[in-house]
């Protein structure tokens, strides 16, 4: 399936207006292509006890498993802002779980950056063996 990254990134762009980002201000939104063609979105939402905020792209993933999804294709991420994020170390972990492979662009206001997660994440933990 061919991934059109600009209408990904458009989704991930709306979800990021749902954000609640009270406490640090990035608002982030995560568009997650799934394998029967739909995108499941998510959002961060942050907490005041600050270990329990969920970043956008585990929400994204947790929606999707939520609808029954379990094969994931792409994701695209934005934060509105003009500095730039990678998933951070646990989004990995949870991404790595159904494809560790995704192919991964991550914006902002002024630009993107392709990867994906073999690149991001290289040896995830896994329970299985290799
Ligand atoms: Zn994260």
């Amino acid at each position: 399936m061919n991934v059109d990254f600009d209408i990904l990134l458009e989704q991930a762009q709306a979800a990021a207006e749902q954000a609640y980002a009270p406490y640090s201000g990035y608002r982030v939104g995560a568009a997650l292509l799934c394998g029967d063609g739909s995108v499941v979105t998510g959002c961060n939402v942050e907490n005041a006890s600050l270990s329990l905020t969920i970043c956008a792209e585990r929400n994204a993933v947790f929606n999707a498993v939520n609808q029954g999804k379990r094969e994931f294709l792409a994701l695209a991420i934005y934060v509105d802002s003009d500095e730039i994020f990678p998933p951070c170390g646990a989004c990995r972990q949870v991404l790595a779980e159904f494809n560790p492979r995704l192919p991964i662009l991550y914006a902002n206001r002024l630009g993107s950056i392709f990867s994906d997660l073999e690149t991001l994440l290289p040896q995830a933990f896994t329970l299985s063996e290799q």
